[in-house]
């Protein structure tokens, strides 16, 4: 079967809306807000024009600063404001459903959103730093066909508040809010978000990027833009937009070097191709002020993995300040692939190695809770691939 040719068509967008009348009794989540969208949202709520900037320089304090959830903590309003607020607002996050500590310390949160959906974030705790690996859809419109999530069709968008509350939760079980009095820690454990988990962020990308003001925003969580990685499989459009509007570094699922092989990967490379690809990649350091882009590249054997493959790759990159990331392929349940051998994997990073680039291989973290790269894939379904779909869209 060849793949849907309407995967790659952009779905319709959640965008974030503070909606206007609120059924009876339900409140507005303060979560994802951004900062101009929360002062709209105070003013609504009775706050005057004049006091809401000031007021959403308090509340934002609370939430983000100190990972405050209950009004009646937030000290420095007058009480009578704090009722209001807690009858107007909330501060709600998803709901852990379970959470997995992999032998490696790696650890893997189920998360239940509104709708009773689900998805999973990945903590990567490593020497010098913590990656929180987050998810930015229920599903993925786009079907890889070595991808685990791409075997469970979208179901929806996250809301800006649905992917701040994925860093807010890691923070939570982490025990990483300060303690007001106590000396300022500056060690952190969630020093890096990656949007590396469930979904195509780039096919979310309103409700990405207000999340990521959010996260960035200097009162309150304050990862710098430079700790902050996007992934995406190469939606071009979209690629200046998240230079110019998000400015955090970018990472492309690249994996193949001919776009045959890559149109059988990666299918949404036959609406735009390796050649308009990195086209887009070529202006992403300029407009968004960064440095490198990461290539990922998954090692599958027989697929991708040749000396060829690595040699065309430094051709085709030339020029673009680049790092090439290889990931060892991660097997899930049904998958036709198999991992490159690690004698290949080194010959293939030692090519690029000597053309100039750095090739650190990714060691799988988490595999033994299925955290690892492409293993991510909720129990949320609206339909599921057999494996002979798989292995017939994987040309296997
Ligand atoms: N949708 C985005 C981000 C999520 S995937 C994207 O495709 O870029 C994060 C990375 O894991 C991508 O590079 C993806 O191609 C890779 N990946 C997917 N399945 C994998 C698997 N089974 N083993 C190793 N890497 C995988
Ligand atoms: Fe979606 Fe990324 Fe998986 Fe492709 S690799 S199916 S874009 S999550």
């Amino acid at each position: 079967m060849t793949p849907d040719p309407n995967a790659s068509v952009p779905i319709t967008q959640d965008v974030l809306t503070i909606p206007r009348k609120l059924p009876d009794g339900a409140r507005v989540n303060i979560v994802g807000l951004t900062r101009e969208e929360l002062r709209q949202a105070l003013i609504e709520a009775g706050t005057p024009e004049k006091q809401a900037k000031m007021r959403v320089g308090q509340v934002w304090q609370w939430v983000y600063h100190w990972g405050v959830r209950d009004f009646a903590q937030m000290t420095n309003l007058a009480k009578d404001y704090r009722a209001l607020l807690a009858e107007r607002f909330e501060i709600a996050l998803p709901e852990i459903v379970t959470r997995q500590i992999s032998a490696d310390g790696t650890r893997k949160y189920l998360l239940r959103i509104n709708g009773g959906h689900e998805v999973e974030t990945v903590y990567i705790p490593e020497e010098s730093r913590g990656t929180l690996c987050i998810s930015s859809q229920v599903g993925c419109t786009l079907t890889c066909s070595f991808c685990h999530t791409g075997t469970q069709k979208l179901v929806r968008n996250l809301t800006a508040g649905e992917i701040v509350g994925q860093v807010l939760l890691a923070r939570d079980d982490l025990g990483e809010w300060p303690k007001p009095g106590a000396p300022k820690d500056e060690t952190r454990l969630v020093s890096n978000v990656v949007l590396m988990g469930m979904g195509e962020p780039l096919y979310n990308f309103d409700n990405v990027r207000n999340a990521m003001k959010v996260v960035m925003d200097g009162e309150g969580i304050s990862l710098s833009r430079r700790r902050i990685t996007l992934s995406t499989s190469g939606i071009v459009p979209e690629i200046a937009r998240t230079a110019q509007e998000i400015g955090c570094l970018l990472a492309v699922s690249f994996h193949a070097t001919t776009d045959e092989v890559r149109d059988r990967l990666v299918p949404i490379n036959r609406k735009w191709n390796i050649q308009e690809l990195l086209a887009a990649l070529r202006e992403y350091p300029r407009l968004s002020n960064s440095e490198r882009i990461t290539f990922e590249y998954v090692m599958l054997d027989g697929v991708n993995d040749s000396d060829e493959d690595a040699r065309r790759l430094v051709r085709l990159i030339r020029g673009i300040p680049a790092k090439i990331n290889l990931i060892p392929f991660n097997e899930w349940p049904g998958t036709p692939y198999r991992r490159s051998s690690w004698e290949r994997i080194e010959a293939f990073a030692d090519i690029i190695h000597k053309a100039g680039y750095a090739s650190p291989i990714r060691t799988p973290r988490g595999e033994d809770i299925m955290a690892a790269c492409g293993q991510l894939k909720s129990a949320t379904e609206r339909g599921r691939k057999s494996k002979a779909q798989i292995a017939a869209e994987a040309g296997a």
